[in-house]
């Protein structure tokens, strides 16, 4: 008979650490707001993890863009330790060195202004939405645009911000002063500002949808909008920012050959930031810098010593390996493998999209092979790539998104190709 302490007993014992106890625990103690895979993930090594039965997967999913130097990379555990012994925490009440040269590296990265820090993306987001309505409150605007089939966070002001119903269904009333037109559409836009209207908020590539990209025309124009209705330009650069297009922020990419002076007013990041260690930011241009005032803003996690020197470190990895260079080459060359594979299988892949290591492959969603089961089409590609070896992430019904280290090699990116080869030659029958 399992008694209390027989349960107890089984969860200590390192013999019982099966896939099953660890399920039966969360299934009893953890809120199941997740959709979870069958994997109990216990170690990594750069872009490698392993579970808890010993099998080895290559990691294309990258903790969903966040471990930008994949698992246990020594420099960053050396950041960790070094400063826990000097000092992990001391409250925004005081000055700390390295959250200054934080904000100066990512302004450095950017362009003149200032940065904000707190503990996740959807902090950042609502950071930026507060500057928001800060800068609109005298002139009683409040009013943000965002596009349909963004994501912007799970708070309540991001999932008002979101433009995907299924993420704010059951959680009405929603924060008041958000609507959303279609991306990519700059009609859209400028027939949707009011009165009201102080900002523009989009994804330069929205990721959680299924990796859609900004035209270049459409940021400019945004821009341009946004000067002549004094509007202020916000990017969400949480997913797809932090180098992983081969630029520091992703529209530095999109507009790269245009040479143009382009800034967007405030800029949010998070996810690969901190390389997995929680830290979320905002950066601001200087003109607006001065509008969240002493008192109006706050978080008590945010910009910790601790937090500062492994971003710092993760910067310096990224500067001293040229990993901005190996995202845009490793990335480059694997979409445009993987472009020929779309098209040497145009029912099974629809299109191949992204920029650098951040890649969505759009699968046939009508697929025979699809056919009969509840999860959704990219859940089942992301189920069949765990059985050949390699973890990847799911986007909107039928997108597979690959989010890898930004150190990824050439040869594990062709591990990778070769396994999803091997998924798309089953599904095609
Ligand atoms: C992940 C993500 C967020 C939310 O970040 P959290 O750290 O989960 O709060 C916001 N915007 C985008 C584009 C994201 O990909």
């Amino acid at each position: 008979m399992k008694t209390e302490e027989n349960v107890q007993r089984s969860t200590l014992d390192p013999q019982h650490r099966t896939r099953n106890s660890v399920r039966e625990t969360f299934g009893k103690f953890v809120v199941p707001s997740y959709a979870r895979f069958d994997l109990v993930l216990e170690r990594g090594e750069g872009s490698y993890v392993w579970d808890i039965d010993g099998g080895r997967y290559l990691d294309l999913a990258g903790g969903i863009a966040v471990c930008s130097l994949g698992h246990a990379h020594p420099e960053i555990t050396k950041a960790l330790t070094e400063q826990s012994r000097k000092l992990i925490h001391v409250s925004n009440l005081y000055y700390n060195e390295l959250q200054g040269r934080l904000a100066k590296r990512i302004v450095d990265l950017i362009a003149p202004g200032r940065v904000f820090f707190c503990n996740s993306g959807a902090e950042a987001n609502e950071g930026l939405f507060k500057l928001a309505r800060k800068f609109g409150h005298d002139d009683g605007r409040f009013e943000i645009i965002t596009t349909l089939d963004s994501f912007h966070g799970r708070t309540l002001a991001g999932i008002a911000a979101t433009g995907q119903e299924k993420v704010k269904k059951g959680f009405e009333p929603p924060v008041a002063g958000f609507k959303h037109v279609a991306f990519n559409d700059l009609e859209a836009m400028r027939a949707a500002i009011t009165r009201s209207t102080i900002a523009i908020l989009i994804e330069p590539i929205q990721g959680e949808s299924g990796i859609t990209i900004a035209t270049a025309e459409y940021l400019l124009g945004l821009r341009k909008l946004c000067d002549e209705r004094n509007l202020l330009l916000l990017f969400d650069e949480v997913q797809a920012g932090h180098f992983r297009t081969g630029k520091f922020q992703s529209w530095q990419r999109i507009l790269e050959n245009r040479h143009v002076d382009f800034l967007p007013d405030g800029v949010s990041m998070a996810k690969s930031l901190g390389g997995g260690f929680p830290i979320g930011a905002f950066w601001v241009r200087e003109k607006y810098a001065k509008l969240l005032s002493p008192g109006t803003h706050a978080s008590t996690f945010g910009g910790t010593p601790l937090a500062c020197a492994v971003a710092l470190t993760i910067l310096d990895v990224i500067e001293r390996e040229d990993l901005a260079e190996n995202a845009r080459r490793i990335g480059d060359s694997l979409m445009a493998e993987l472009q020929a594979l779309a098209k040497n299988y145009p029912k099974v892949l629809r299109a191949v999209r992204g920029f650098g290591l951040i890649i969505g492959l759009e699968f046939e969603p009508k697929l025979l092979a699809f056919a009969g089961e509840e999860r959704s089409p990219a859940t089942q590609v992301v189920n069949r790539l765990h059985k050949a070896g390699v973890l990847t992430v799911p986007a909107a019904n039928s997108v597979v998104r690959l989010l890898p280290a930004l150190n990824l090699s050439q040869r594990q990116a062709e591990e990778g190709l070769r396994a999803i080869e091997e998924v798309v030659e089953e599904l095609n029958g």
